[in-house]
């Protein structure tokens, strides 16, 4: 079939669009959600189980605090409250987790640790997919059932301070509110002041029943000069600080109304040894939890290593603690310490709404769950929750009675743990089938579009698509039949839901049907390549085109260093393979024009060999591209016609001394930042240079290099664009001027600029 140039382009990428789109469906598993209600309907709460005797209890039991206050720190990392620093910068909330009558764990965030999708996984308690990072700027409201809503529903009154992005996910939920840009980096102190400014007036109002305090400060430092900057301390300091007043606060008041307050102390993310946060490394993931409430014991325990426990389990614990249902689609399990002092009955009757919640959950989303070891725990549990019940209704001896409790307890506990897992898991599978289509489905195209390459670029810009004949060849039928089979056994064995599977079986067989006739083509477009290619190498004409060292070197090089970038260690230190390719290739370089100078020009001047071997009818537009690779890289000067020999005595010297000078430059290109990402923190010479004592010294070589660059690349240039060049070199400068990271030339150094800003 004959086809323009351009209709081919369109089908292939019509086809890349379809292959691109079924691999991301598959990499980003779809949420667990539950689907009973789309609408906030209020559904009576799970009655208390019961055999025999019927139980009376089946409203939601009452809340356990009056007021609950969150306070968010921004990327607080859990060593900077348990570590060190906290025992340095914060003495007070040291002294409550050591002594106070609080309850600290280690709550793990799960990737994409970005802030809002961690909003969302505290007050959802379910775990959103990376698809919510690139909607995390402009971040929709949020209509997944969650904490807030509940809460609003209910009738209590929130107050909002802080990031933004809470009023977005939010818009109508808070009485009162004042939300804080997080786009200025740079700013570390206006964020805060704009939350605490308004705490002393609310503090002693006591209109509210919840109030979220969200600071980003923290972050901003991290984000400006990473974790071990002397800003980190003081604003440690602060927050202590902050959370001293609205600690003090709460106990005066819980003296007046005898009900106790909870106090929440968490992070949503932490942040990486750079500063930043995103990805999964244990300092991103580690975010400290700490719940301070006079309803809790005192008791000293094993507080420097405190219990890890996940973020999501936040949310049915603040749902528990302000008497609300548990939002519907969360996966966490009650932190079951904040329960802990109530009576027995109390304590199961929160497990057990808990345990319904996720058994639910899980009901609605894997669809083998009675296969499942924690819905069978919870239904054990449920049963002896039910002879509890009648025991404690018909008065048995409190001690059987307590041992029972105890049993069931454990149970529940159990069967939680494992629900919240299974139920994380599911999340985190990968949806391997319809990822494996994608991919076949794209790199057929591509392989399509490689091979057609030279008969499209070629004169009549069009070409022969080998469909018809594949078609009707039996390589198409086998092929459609085995992935047929292959389709059905996968799809009726496969235990988790498959988003291929589950399209009906006309558009799965279109498919199919695509995949093979693309395979066929593809084949048959080899074949053709293959024997024009013999054709060819049996004509005495076509130049022998033998690789130098240099192809070799730059071609081995390119893909080590794409195959290095597998390992995820190496996206960190990639600049250390890049060290080693350019000092290689230089060496390599040197070694060829050695060779031409002294050894004489012994090899003929040879055509760029690039893998035109096969295509004769494209040699004017590759002779086109040799002549730009000439003008572009110049190590090919060695291999242009005119060769080192007939070159001046000085250009001749020039040319020797380059690589030489290159590798110097290289040296001193690395010394600038040798210590790479993970220890970005050791002092470098680029340090010393940011660093706001040695601003003159980054000004003068700054200037210098402007000028360098304008001085050997003028020669080449009309007078306009020298003009163009000059103007645009100045304002390289003027703007890294303006951002204080250089100096005007009269300008006066000023000391008294404590913010460094990396420059980049
Ligand atoms: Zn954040
Ligand atoms: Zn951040």
């Amino acid at each position: 079939m004959r086809l323009g140039s351009g209709t081919f382009a369109a089908c292939c990428v019509v086809i890349e669009v379809l292959g691109v789109a079924l691999f991301l469906r598959g990499f980003f598993p779809a949420p667990v959600r539950s689907s009973s209600r789309t609408e906030h309907q209020a559904e009576p709460p799970a009655p208390e189980p019961s055999t025999g005797a019927s139980s009376n209890w089946t409203k939601l039991p009452p809340p356990l605090f009056s007021k609950v206050v969150i306070m968010l720190i921004d990327a607080l990392r859990d060593d900077f409250v348990f570590g060190s620093k906290g025992v340095k910068f914060m003495p007070y909330t040291t002294y409550l987790v050591e002594k106070g009558a609080s309850h600290s764990f280690v709550a793990e965030a799960k990737p994409p640790t970005v802030t809002m999708p961690r909003i969302k996984a505290l007050m959802t308690g379910s775990l959103p997919g990376f698809i919510d990072v690139v909607r995390n700027l402009n971040s929709p409201a949020l209509l997944e059932d969650n904490v807030i809503t509940q809460a609003k529903a209910a009738g209590k009154r929130m107050i909002f301070y802080g990031d933004e992005t809470w009023v977005k996910l939010f818009p109508q939920h808070f009485v009162e509110y004042d939300g804080t840009t997080s786009f200025f980096v740079s700013d570390y102190t206006e964020v805060d002041d704009n939350v605490t400014r308004h705490l002393d007036k609310v503090l002693k109002r006591g209109d509210w029943d919840v109030l979220i305090l969200h600071y980003l400060g923290l972050d901003h430092i991290g984000h400006i000069s990473g974790p071990s900057s002397p800003l980190i301390g003081h604003k440690l300091s602060e927050m202590d600080n902050i959370l001293m007043k609205i600690h003090t606060s709460l106990l005066s008041e819980e003296r007046e109304n005898l009900s106790p307050n909870l106090l929440v102390l968490c992070g949503d993310h932490g942040m990486s040894e750079t500063g930043s946060h995103g990805a999964s490394s244990m300092e991103e993931v580690n975010t400290p939890l700490i719940l301070i409430s006079s309803a809790f014991e005192r008791k000293p325990g094993d507080i420097r290593h405190p219990k890890h426990v996940q973020q999501t389990d936040l949310a049915a614990t603040l749902a528990i603690g302000l008497g609300l249902p548990i939002p519907e689609n969360s996966v966490g399990s009650l932190l079951f310490p904040s329960i802990e002092g109530r009576p027995v009955r109390e304590q199961l009757r929160f497990l057990h709404l808990n345990a319904v919640q996720l058994s639910k959950l899980l009901q609605e989303n894997v669809p083998s769950y009675k296969k499942e070891p924690g819905f069978e725990q919870f239904k054990m549990a449920e049963r002896l929750h039910g002879n509890w019940i009648r025991l404690y209704l018909e008065e048995s001896t409190s001690e059987v009675l307590f041992n029972l409790g105890t049993k069931v307890r454990r149970q529940y506990l159990d069967a939680l743990r494992t629900l919240s897992l299974s139920l994380s898991r599911q999340v985190a599978q990968y949806d391997i089938y319809s990822m494996l289509v994608g991919t076949v489905m794209v790199l057929e195209v591509l392989t399509l579009l490689l091979l057609s390459i030279p008969q499209a670029l070629s004169s009549k810009a069009e070409l022969e698509v080998p469909l018809w004949s594949p078609v009707f060849s039996l390589l198409f039928y086998l092929m459609f039949l085995v992935l047929s089979a292959l389709h059905v056994i996968v799809c009726t064995s496969a235990e988790s839901s498959c988003y291929f599977c589950g399209l009906s079986w006309l558009m799965a067989g279109g498919v199919m049907v695509l995949i093979s006739a693309l395979l066929c083509a593809v084949v048959s477009a080899l074949a053709k390549m293959f024997a024009s290619g013999k054709l060819l190498s049996k004509n005495p004409a076509h130049p022998n085109s033998r690789w130098s060292e240099l192809d070799v070197v730059i071609l081995l090089g390119t893909m080590g260093h794409v195959l290095s970038l597998g390992a995820s260690s190496f996206i960190e230190e990639e600049h250390q393979t890049w060290y080693f390719l350019v000092n290689t290739l230089c060496l390599a370089l040197c070694h060829e024009i050695y060779r031409n100078c002294f050894l004489g020009n012994d090899c003929e001047p040879r055509r760029c060999s690039h893998g035109e071997r096969g295509f004769v009818n494209t040699a004017p537009a590759l002779q086109d591209r040799s002549i730009g690779h000439d003008e572009l890289e110049p190590h090919r000067v060695s291999k242009s016609p005119t060769s080192l020999n007939t070159l001046r005595g000085w250009e001749k010297w020039m040319a020797m001394a380059s690589p030489w000078v290159i590798l110097t430059c290289c040296r001193l290109l690395r010394s600038l930042n040798q210590t790479g990402v993970q220890w970005a923190h050791r002092p470098d010479l680029g340090h010393w240079l940011t660093s706001s004592d040695h601003k003159a010294e980054l000004s003068v070589l700054a200037a210098l290099s402007l000028i360098m660059i304008f001085a050997l690349v003028q020669r080449r240039c009309s007078l306009t664009s020298k003009v163009a060049m000059a103007l645009g070199l100045l304002g390289v400068y003027c703007y890294r001027a303006a951002i204080g990271n250089v100096l005007f030339p009269w300008q006066r150094d000023s000391k008294d600029i404590s913010k460094e800003t990396p420059t980049t």
